[in-house]
């Protein structure tokens, strides 16, 4: 990583270098009352707007008006395969085979679709392992798993536990829950990024953890996609579920996508919900066949999806794709350690950062902990034309984008919190 240095003048150098800054200006910033950009650092949470989205939309909306129903085969982007049009992008920011890639519904209904395949209880192997701060919906989902095959939603759930006093989740942990109980948990379902701490897991280590336990693994990547190298494909894990509106700027509760490793992908024998969409593509229009199974995560469709979102998820990849997801992980590599270097430098003892600082180990994401929980920090942050979150019990997340996040940005919000702190 690259020695940083403090002021203004070192930010703004970094921005002229930085052959990525000229995409600031391709998204819409939200503004304050007066006109001025605030300094958005929550893509973690919503993406911006590409300014692209809007002709994208109106593209869809037109051929509606004018060709009806004939859309589905007329429209420039045909509706029917409008799916495939996302795969070629959404297989390079994932890492994985056109074949293991499906944009569909929403996270938590993929969550439950893959549970149906990959979670297949039995009297004696029946636990699901999650981490211990896993996000609520994937905790719910699962619990809600436990007791539709008459589990208790308690009991039948293991929890991989930060030590003590630290933030982190620590591998061998991992193996000591395996080696005492890895026969009775069929399924591990973790973040892959966490939303709270932001560490970023070694999801191949995991997955061969648990396979050699005999348990089916699956990660959450919401706050992966878009913004780490997932490599999914290479982690050998056996699904893969995530949402587009946060690092992947598709807008407020767009679709979201699943990955099924390739070695699923003729897979008859899974158990699995279906639909129309889940049948072969070429006779599906028959609609007289018998249910013919389509192959790989296309296979787990149910239903004709939506366009107008996908129109949006459409401009948000073709601009990730032209610009390079590789180059989008290196400035983000630099922009964080940037940052990282600034809150270091302040030499304040009451904030923290619990994110790991090895930057194989996160994504963009800083959770700076403050002390005593006290939330008038992040309120005054906020004052001061700053975006960020707060999530109890401690934390301030600050992400920041390198789409559309600039090295000045940072600086910014450092100097900001720097004369809250020293008020
Ligand atoms: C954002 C997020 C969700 C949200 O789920 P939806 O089904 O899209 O509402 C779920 N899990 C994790 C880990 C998330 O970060």
């Amino acid at each position: 990583m690259p020695k940083h240095q403090l002021g203004l003048e070192y930010a703004l150098k970094q921005d002229r270098e930085d052959i990525l800054a000229k995409h600031k200006q391709q998204f819409h910033i939200p503004k304050d009352k007066n006109g001025n950009e605030l300094i958005y650092m929550t893509g973690n949470s919503l993406g911006l707007q590409p300014k692209s989205t809007k002709t994208y939309i109106n593209q869809e909306l037109e051929d509606w008006a004018n060709l009806g129903v004939e859309g589905h085969f007329e429209a420039k982007n045909p509706w029917l395969p409008y799916h495939e049009f996302l795969t070629q992008n959404m297989v390079k920011v994932v890492g994985a085979k056109p074949i293991e890639v499906i944009v569909m519904n929403t996270l938590t209904t993929n969550l439950h679709l893959m549970m149906v395949s990959f979670y297949k209880p039995t009297k004696t192997r029946y636990k699901i392992l999650i981490e211990s701060d896993a996000f609520p919906s994937d905790k719910y989902a699962v619990e809600s798993q436990l007791r539709h095959h008459r589990f208790d939603d308690k009991e039948g759930i293991v929890l991989w536990k930060p030590r003590t006093d630290e933030e982190l989740l620590n591998y061998d942990d991992l193996e000591t829950i395996l080696a005492k109980q890895g026969d009775e948990i069929a399924l591990i379902m973790i973040g892959g990024v966490n939303y709270y701490t932001g560490q970023f897991l070694d999801l191949k280590r995991i997955t061969n953890l648990g396979h050699a336990a005999g348990c089916h693994v699956g990660f959450d990547c919401a706050h992966g996609a878009g913004n780490v190298a997932l490599n999914l494909h290479d982690s050998g894990a056996d699904f893969a579920v995530w949402c587009t509106y946060k690092y992947l700027n598709a807008g407020p509760g767009s679709l979201g996508g699943c990955f099924v490793h390739e070695r699923h992908a003729s897979n008859k024998d899974l158990n699995r919900f279906t639909g129309w969409w889940s049948h072969n593509k070429k006779t599906r229009f028959t609609m007289r066949d018998e249910f013919d199974q389509m192959l790989g995560a296309e296979g787990w469709q149910l239903s004709n999806p939506p366009i107008l979102s996908m129109a949006a998820i459409k401009a948000s990849l073709d601009l990730i794709g032209d610009v390079g997801f590789e180059k989008l992980v290196e400035k983000s590599k630099k922009l964080t350690s940037y940052f990282e270097f600034l809150l270091k430098q302040l030499g304040d003892n009451t904030i923290r950062i619990i994110t790991p600082s090895n930057p194989d180990e996160r994504g963009c994401q800083l959770s700076i902990q403050v002390k005593n929980a006290d939330k008038t920090l992040h309120d005054k942050l906020t004052k001061s034309g700053v975006i960020s979150d707060w999530r109890e019990p401690d934390v301030i997340r600050c992400a920041p984008v390198p789409l559309y996040n600039s090295f000045e940005d940072v600086f910014k919000l450092v100097d900001k919190l720097k004369f809250i702190l020293n008020e």
